[in-house]
């Protein structure tokens, strides 16, 4: 099998896994008992803390640990919200293809008041600084820009955005759960006051994540019941998912230089085989993406069948059409860059890890080749394009 959809989750490295184990077997104190094996607990679980914080900059304070990424981006913008509401703030401002976890609670916001501007992404993929700029008012309580694309791996001027809010005193959250473990992440030198990030996208476990919130920045409880997490999540902390979460991460760090440089080279040579396809094009920018990333869409055919056909051939790869996401339209996300319905339904992303090799990508851009020939073979709607009924788009 070739995995190469690592943007919906990575294997756990084996450092995760022992680490889980180990502390699982070895120190399943509570960490809020005050006798030596709870305290245990607590040393390994205040250890994490500080290594998290140590990689992106933060201080141990500010880590809170959450569930995952959809916890920690749903807890700092309901929390922002709430000070805004306060302060009778009540605009966010935010991009166009943000993960669901962003966008839906914007939409549960706007239900109750909030007002949302979501900025444009052009056909590239990417914010622009400026825009974020004038899209700020004096009632704006929180801009909201994610790292990273998840679907076409686009890396957002953070640092930018991040100056132009700290100039206008509007707090700025970072959705990172793709950048986190692949590229370099600093608070401090992006001016960033609140940032989600997920473990199983780094090769840690599921189910756990953090959020930092800059000292200074007021969080709600999102859970009431205890002081853990300084009051603000009660509950008994899930200690070896921690642990193995911050391994796993100074893991991913300690190799991030020679591991993305490879990913990169490899993202690449897909990129290049995949484009001698006609009629098909790379979403999102060419340069500015994830090292792991890699998105097309091919005209005159369904992402779905495209899925299935790769997977007879062992291939793991994902798509923003219909069926895969249970509806409808196509990703928000290909939308978003313009892509029209039809093309976007034929959309392929493949995000790959360090393991991929030479064989493989030559094996996935060959298969890729034969199997959309194939489908094309089928296809009504390429039939009206190759007869000249419709006209190509791309
Ligand atoms: C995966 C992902 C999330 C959700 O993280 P979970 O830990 O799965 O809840 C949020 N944002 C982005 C950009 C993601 O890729």
């Amino acid at each position: 099998m070739i995995y190469a959809d690592n943007a919906a989750t990575t294997k756990m490295s084996a450092t995760a896994v022992n680490t889980m184990i180990s502390v699982a077997e070895e120190a399943w104190g509570n960490p809020s008992s005050l006798y030596a094996h709870g305290q245990r607990a607590k040393e390994i679980l205040e250890k994490a803390r500080g290594d998290i914080a140590a990689v992106i900059g933060a201080e141990p304070r500010e880590i809170y640990f959450t569930s995952g990424g959809s916890e920690a981006d749903n807890q700092a913008i309901m929390s922002a919200a709430a000070e805004g509401r306060k302060k009778g703030k009540m605009h966010i401002v935010s991009s166009a293809f943000e993960h669901h976890a962003v966008l839906h609670t914007l939409e549960k916001l706007k239900k109750e008041g909030f007002e949302i501007t979501l900025l444009d992404v052009h056909s590239n993929g990417i914010v622009i600084p400026s825009e974020v700029e004038s899209a700020i008012r004096d009632d704006t309580c929180l801009v909201t820009v994610m790292y990273a694309n998840n679907e076409i791996g686009t890396i957002q001027p953070v640092k930018e955005i991040g100056e132009i809010c700290r100039k206008r005193n509007v707090p700025f959250h970072v959705d990172a759960v793709q950048a986190v473990g692949h590229i370099p992440v600093n608070v401090i030198t992006d001016s960033i006051d609140m940032l989600s990030a997920s473990a199983h996208k780094f090769h840690g476990p599921k189910g756990v994540g953090f959020l930092y919130a800059k000292k200074g920045i007021r969080l709600s409880n999102l859970i009431e019941g205890g002081a853990q997490e300084r009051g603000k999540r009660a509950g008994t902390e899930n200690v070896p998912s921690i642990a193995a979460m911050a391994e796993a991460l100074k893991e991913e760090i300690a190799k991030i230089a020679e591991k993305s440089a490879y990913i990169a080279k490899m993202r690449d040579r897909l990129i290049c085989g995949l484009s001698e396809i006609p009629h098909s094009a790379l979403n999102g920018d060419g340069k500015k993406r994830l090292p792991g990333n890699v998105n097309f869409c091919f005209e005159g055919i369904e992402g779905e069948s495209l899925l299935l056909l790769l997977d007879d051939r062992g291939i793991c790869a994902s798509s923003g059409s219909a069926c895969t996401s249970g509806s409808l339209d196509p990703s928000h996300v290909l939308l978003a860059i313009g892509r029209v319905h039809d093309v976007a339904h034929g959309s392929l992303r493949l995000s790959i890890g360090e393991e991929i090799t030479d064989a493989d990508v030559e094996y996935i851009i060959k298969s890729v080749k034969e199997v959309v020939e194939y489908l094309r073979g089928f296809s009504p709607i390429w039939r009206d394009l190759v007869s000249g009924k419709k006209e190509f788009i791309l």
